[in-house]
C-alpha cells in the first residue's frame, strides 16, 4: 500500500472522492509519524480527527469541499480560536486566541484538518528557526557528506517548511515579511510561496512588520501550492490592506506552456562571494526555461545593494510599534513590578528573546526624533527606489529568476553570533517584500553537501499566475525526488 504521508495534495483529494481513503485515515497516518525535527509548538491531533470524522461524513453525502480532509499545519503565528497560539514567544507562552484569523478561517472552510501549530522564530524574527522560546527546530534533510551534523531548516517558518518536507503534514501556512516563506522552502527542498502584498489578508496574524507581512502557503508540489493558495487569498473586509483584486483559479496556470515568456536575469544578484553551486544551479534554472522556449533576458534592479539595509531600518520600526502591545496589561505574560513602568520593563525583559529585544532596540533608534529623518525617513526612499527598480524591470521582462538564498541551509549554531552575517541571508528575498511583489521558491537540485537549493521566481504585482506556470517547468525539469531522498527518520 502507498505510504499516505507520501501522496500529494491533488492525489489524496482523488483518492479521497473516489472513496479509496478517508480523512480519517489520511489524519491517523499524519498523526502517527513522530517529529522528531521539534517542528510543532502544538499538536491538535484530537482536534484533527474530529474535524477529519466530519470531513468523511461531507466525502460520504456529497457536500466535500476544496481540500476536504487534507491534514494542514499552521504557523503558531495564526490565531486559531481555542488554540494557544505562541508566535514562539514566552510572553505569549498562555495565548489562546478567542477568534480565528482569516486565512486559517478559510482553510477551516475549505474541510481541511489543523495537525498542529508550527514552530517558528519569535514573531517571524529570523532566518534560522533558532530564535524560538520552544527550542530550535531541525532541518529533515541529512546530508550526504556531513549525516552527523544538523542543518537548519531556514527561517522564520521553519517548522511549517519542516512538516511539509518530512511529511508530517501535506501543507502548510507561513508568513513571509522577508524571505520565511521563501527561504525555509528552499533549504527544506519544497515549494513556498508568498503572493502579492494584499492578495491574503493580515487578520488575526500576528503582526511583526505590517507593510512587508504577507501569508502565503509550503508544498511538496507546484499544483498544491496552487490549490493551497486559492482556498487562502482573497478580499477580507477585517483587513484594509487586503485587495479586492479577482482570485484566478490557479491550478488552470499550470499550461506547461512558457513560449515566448521574458524571463529576467538581474545581474545585481550575481555577488561577488557567491558559492559555484547556487550560480550553476541558477545558470541550469535559466537553461530549462529557455529549451521550454523562454527568452531569457539580462536585467538590471540597481538599488538590490541597498535593499537589506533598507529591510532593516522598516521592519524592526514596524515592529518596535506592533510590539508595543505586549505590556504585560492586556494578554499575556506579566511580571510584577514595584510600579507601572518597572511591570512593563520587567514583563518585556522576561517575556521577549534577544533577537526581538534588537529588533525593538534598532526599531526604537531608527524612529527616535533625531534619528527619524536619516533613517527611518531615508529608508523609505529607498524603498521607493526599489519597487521602481521592478517597475522598469518589468517593461522588458514578464518574470524575474534568481537563486532563492545565497547558500543551501547552514549548520545550526552557525551566524548565531553574527547577526549580520544572518541577516545576509535574506539578501535575494527583502527587495520583494520591499516591493510588495509576488515570489515562489522551487526545489531544484541539491548542493554539494547533498542538501535542497532553491530558485526563486518574481512576479508581476497580482501575477502569481506566470509564477505558478514558470515554476511548473522548473519541477518537472528538475524532476526533485523531495521525500524520498535523505530525510532523518525516527529511528
Ligand atoms: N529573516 C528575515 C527577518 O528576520 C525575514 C523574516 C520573515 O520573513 N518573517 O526579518
Amino acid at each position: 500500500m502507498t505510504d499516505l504521508t507520501h501522496l500529494t495534495i491533488a492525489d489524496a483529494l482523488k483518492s479521497l472522492t473516489a472513496k479509496e481513503i478517508t480523512a480519517t485515515e489520511l489524519t491517523q497516518a499524519h498523526i502517527d509519524k513522530p517529529d522528531i525535527y521539534n517542528a510543532y509548538i502544538t499538536k491538535t491531533s484530537e482536534q484533527a480527527l474530529e474535524q477529519a470524522k466530519e470531513s468523511d461524513a461531507r466525502y460520504q453525502n456529497g457536500t466535500a469541499k476544496a481540500l476536504d480532509g487534507i491534514p494542514l499545519g499552521i504557523k503558531d503565528l495564526f490565531c486559531t480560536k481555542g488554540v494557544r497560539t505562541t508566535a514562539a514567544s514566552k510572553i505569549l507562552e498562555n495565548f489562546v486566541p478567542p477568534y480565528e484569523s482569516t486565512v486559517t478561517q478559510k482553510l477551516l472552510e475549505s474541510g481541511s484538518v489543523f495537525l498542529g501549530k508550527t514552530n517558528l522564530d519569535e514573531f517571524g524574527m529570523g532566518s534560522s528557526n533558532t530564535n524560538s522560546a520552544y527550542g530550535k527546530v531541525i532541518n529533515p534533510w541529512r546530508s550526504s557528506t556531513t549525516p552527523n551534523i544538523e542543518y537548519v531548516p531556514g527561517g522564520s517558518s521553519g517548522g511549517s517548511a519542516t512538516i511539509v518536507a518530512s511529511g508530517l503534514a501535506m501543507g502548510a501556512t507561513g508568513t513571509d515579511t522577508g524571505g520565511s516563506i521563501r527561504q525555509p522552502a528552499g533549504f527544506c527542498g519544497i515549494v513556498g510561496i508568498k503572493p502579492t502584498y494584499g492578495r491574503c489578508s493580515r487578520y488575526g496574524v500576528i503582526a511583526y512588520a505590517s507593510s512587508l507581512d504577507q501569508a502565503g502557503v509550503f508544498a511538496r508540489t507546484v499544483e498544491d501550492s496552487a490549490l493551497l493558495l486559492h482556498a487562502i487569498a482573497g478580499h477580507d473586509p477585517k483587513d484594509s490592506t487586503s485587495a479586492t483584486q479577482p482570485l484566478p483559479d490557479f491550478t488552470k496556470s499550470l499550461t506547461g506552456d512558457i513560449r515566448g515568456l521574458k524571463v529576467g536575469i538581474p545581474k545585481e544578484y550575481r555577488l561577488k562571494d557567491m558559492p559555484e553551486e547556487i550560480q550553476k544551479i541558477w545558470d541550469q534554472g535559466a537553461e530549462w526555461l529557455k529549451s521550454a522556449g523562454a527568452e531569457i533576458i539580462d536585467i538590471s534592479l540597481p538599488h538590490t545593494k541597498s535593499a537589506l539595509a533598507a529591510y532593516y531600518i522598516i521592519a524592526p520600526a514596524e515592529a518596535s510599534s506592533n510590539l508595543a502591545r505586549y505590556d504585560g496589561v492586556r494578554y499575556g505574560l506579566r511580571v510584577e513590578g514595584k510600579d507601572l513602568d518597572d511591570t512593563y520593563a520587567k514583563t518585556r525583559g522576561a517575556g521577549f528573546g534577544d533577537e526581538v529585544k534588537r529588533r525593538i532596540m534598532t526599531g526604537t533608534y531608527v524612529l527616535s526624533a533625531g534619528y527619524y529623518d536619516a533613517y527611518y525617513k531615508k529608508a523609505q526612499k529607498v524603498r521607493r527606489l526599489i519597487r521602481d527598480d521592478f517597475v522598469s524591470a518589468y517593461e522588458q521582462c514578464d518574470v524575474i529568476l534568481t537563486p532563492t538564498s545565497p547558500s543551501g541551509a547552514f549548520p545550526i549554531g552557525e551566524k548565531e553570533d553574527d547577526p549580520i552575517k544572518m541577516y545576509l541571508n535574506d539578501v535575494f528575498t527583502v527587495p520583494i517584500n520591499i516591493a510588495g511583489l509576488p515570489g515562489i521558491s522551487v526545489p531544484a537540485g541539491l548542493d554539494t553537501k547533498g542538501l535542497p537549493l532553491g530558485l526563486q521566481l518574481i512576479g508581476k504585482a497580482w501575477d502569481e499566475e506566470t509564477l505558478f506556470r514558470t515554476a511548473d517547468i522548473i519541477e518537472k525539469a528538475a524532476d526533485f525526488k523531495g521525500l524520498t531522498l535523505n530525510i532523518r527518520q525516527a529511528a
